[in-house]
């Protein structure tokens, strides 16, 4: 018989939290094998951490590590991976987004032995706006032309992966953590499970359009250094225009002795390059700025109470 540990991060769900422990234990009651339901409380300022309390007092399968403020759900996942004891890990959402329901076939297919990790990605983007839908399509292509993280458009977090896979993923000790480019950077054989679009089960998503936004531009420095490159691109086309430009002038004035030269269009071109010169300091910045807080090596996550012993407490 082997392990399965479910690992889920939760940040304010005191509403889904009860019906996705008794969807989720039913499934894995269901199995026929030794599992654990690790929740990872993000510090959430409603009842979450009480609720897990609970919950582990009736139930022995249940784990929970609750974390000293708010680390983000990468952090949250992180924690989980590092505390978990499975031949087999899944993370999946506590708002039922991710289905329970899929994990015995996840399982066989993973037990068949031809794959390390059975993936899901959602056919629609039903019940998003399409602004959202748009901008994230965009970013798919770019990140996927960009940079060597393979990520599917409408992938999930939510995946079952063999131990071989998690151990990959923990060994990638980055601070900025981009989980879907992880997943794709570590490799494997991975399995694309396809289904429909689930709506929140209760409470409120966690995103806004410039969380997402931001994410997307995290997720590209994390994975492709082409923004650099782009930029450098730009500093070479400039220098060599400029040269021509030169020559252009100086042939002018011998032969033709044109004494004078537009104003307007040399403000156009000062505040021109200025602008393009501010763009790529920018994106110099931003690298610099991951570059900086991964220099600091501080903890991916704190944690500040749980029911098991024996856990990676600061990591
Ligand atoms: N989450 C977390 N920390 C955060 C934000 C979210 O642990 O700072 C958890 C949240 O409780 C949920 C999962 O991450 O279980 C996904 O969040 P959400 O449902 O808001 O995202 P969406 O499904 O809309 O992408
Ligand atoms: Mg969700």
């Amino acid at each position: 018989m082997s392990t399965v540990s479910i690992i889920v991060p939760c940040y304010n769900e005191s509403e889904s939290l009860p019906i996705f422990y008794r969807e989720a234990a039913k499934i894995l009651n269901s199995l026929d094998e030794e599992y654990e339901l690790i929740f990872v409380n993000d510090g959430s300022s409603d009842d979450t951490l009480s609720q897990l309390r609970e919950l582990s007092n009736k139930d022995n399968h249940v784990v929970y590590l609750s974390f000293s403020r708010n680390f983000g759900k990468e952090a949250a996942m992180f924690a989980g991976f590092c505390n978990s004891s499975g031949d087999y890990v899944a993370v999946m959402d506590a708002d039922l987004q991710d289905p329970p329901a899929l994990l015995p076939d996840m399982l066989k297919i993973l037990k068949s032995g031809e794959y390390d990790s059975v993936a899901t990605r959602r056919t629609s983007r039903a019940g998003e706006p399409p602004i959202r839908s748009w901008f994230a399509k965009r970013f798919y292509q770019l990140i996927n032309r960009i940079s060597d993280a393979d990520i599917v458009d409408g992938a999930r977090d939510f995946r079952l992966m063999k131990r071989d896979m998690v151990e990959a993923i923990i060994a990638m000790n980055e601070y900025n953590r981009f989980s879907k480019g992880i997943f794709g950077w570590v490799g494997f054989r991975t399995y694309w499970l396809p289904y429909e679009n689930m709506e929140r089960i209760a409470g409120k998503t966690k995103w806004n359009f410039w969380k997402l936004m931001k994410y997307a531009v995290d997720g590209i420095i994390s994975f492709s250094q082409a923004p650099l490159s782009i930029a450098s691109c730009f500093g070479i086309m400039m220098t060599v225009c400029s040269f021509l430009f030169l020559i252009l002038i100086i042939a002018r004035r011998l032969m033709f002795g044109d004494p004078v030269a537009g104003w307007a269009s040399t403000i156009c071109v000062i505040i021109f390059i200025g602008g393009l010169q501010l763009l790529c300091i920018g994106i110099i910045g931003q690298y610099l700025a991951k570059t900086y807080m991964e220099t600091k090596h501080r903890p991916h996550y704190i944690i500040s109470e749980s029911n098991k012993k024996s856990i990676d407490k600061i990591r």
